[in-house]
């Protein structure tokens, strides 16, 4: 169960915001949102880009004081095909800001040129966990790994936010940015299907102009080829066990150590190749 924030344990007047409701402007949020500006930046664009729909996926209540999990989702022009919707992560560990920033570079981008998105619906999720973001710590507030704790009845509230919202969007596909600071270099995980694999690999070939792809034959302790590991810890987060047809699921990891820059490039980059790659293999499936 969810709870939702006390106003009066905040010490300020107002009812916290409820799951759906609009994102305010990023002027007026400062009770129950922002941990830092990373996400008022993300309010400033969809104040200003119509396609670009703010919202909160929920919020919580932790050490006194209410924090949410907002969601942004970019409604890409129709392209004559049913209208795709792909979930994208990041910031689910709090010190790993590169795919969060990533997550708004391309949303600008898209912005300025909407048909980039054609047949797309790409809801974003850029902090994921905002009390572990508060404190740039990979852990949330009750010092847990959240990456470790999705469908096996985790009592955390951003568990339980973002399973609900993996059930109630049905998403095609969902996306994980993450970054590790024990890899030299860009890799994914593909979670042992070939077609995640078909994504993931041309994601690392574009990417890897702006950084290096870890070519190590054991990344992270699993078995890898050319970035790509097929194998994953227990508990990440993914969509629904009994959804199906089975949505696409990848895991990109940028080198955490490198400029932020650089990282946030890179998974921009490995985004948009996604997305390409998956409208050519709807294009084609379409023509069989
Ligand atoms: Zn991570």
């Amino acid at each position: 169960m969810v709870q939702l924030a006390d106003p009066v344990a905040q010490g300020k007047p107002g009812i916290p915001p409820r799951v759906g409701e609009r994102l305010r402007p990023a002027s007026a949020q400062d009770e129950a949102t922002a941990p830092d500006d990373l996400d008022a930046s993300f309010g400033r664009l969809a104040n200003e880009c119509p396609n670009l729909i703010g919202t909160l996926a929920g919020t919580f209540a932790a050490e006194g004081r209410s924090h949410a999990i907002p969601s942004f989702t970019f409604r890409g022009p129709g392209d004559g095909f049913a209208q795709r919707r792909i979930g994208f992560f990041a910031l689910l560990h709090g010190d790993e800001p590169a795919g969060s920033t990533a997550l708004l570079r391309w949303l600008e981008l898209l912005a300025a040129e909407p048909a980039l998105a054609a047949g797309y619906d790409l809801v974003c999720y850029p902090v994921c966990n905002p009390t572990g973001y508060a404190r740039r710590s990979r852990h949330n507030h009750a010092g847990l790994d959240l990456n470790r704790e999705f469908w096996r009845g985790s009592e955390q509230a951003e568990v339980q936010i973002l399973e609900g919202e993996l059930r109630k969007q049905q998403f095609d596909g969902v996306i994980a940015l993450h970054a590790d600071d024990t890899s030299d270099g860009l890799y994914g995980y593909a979670h042992g299907r070939v077609f995640n694999e078909n994504l993931l690999r041309p994601a690392l070939r574009a990417s890897e102009r702006v950084l290096p792809c870890n070519r190590r034959a054991v990344i992270d302790g699993f078995t890898a080829c050319e970035g790509v590991i097929t194998e994953c810890f227990p508990g990440v987060l993914a969509p629904p066990p009994d959804q199906q047809p089975r949505p696409f699921e990848i895991i990109f990891e940028t080198p955490a150590l490198m400029p932020l820059d650089k990282q946030a490039e890179a998974a921009q980059i490995a985004l948009h190749a996604m997305l390409s790659a998956h409208r050519g293999f709807i294009a084609h499936a379409q023509h069989l």
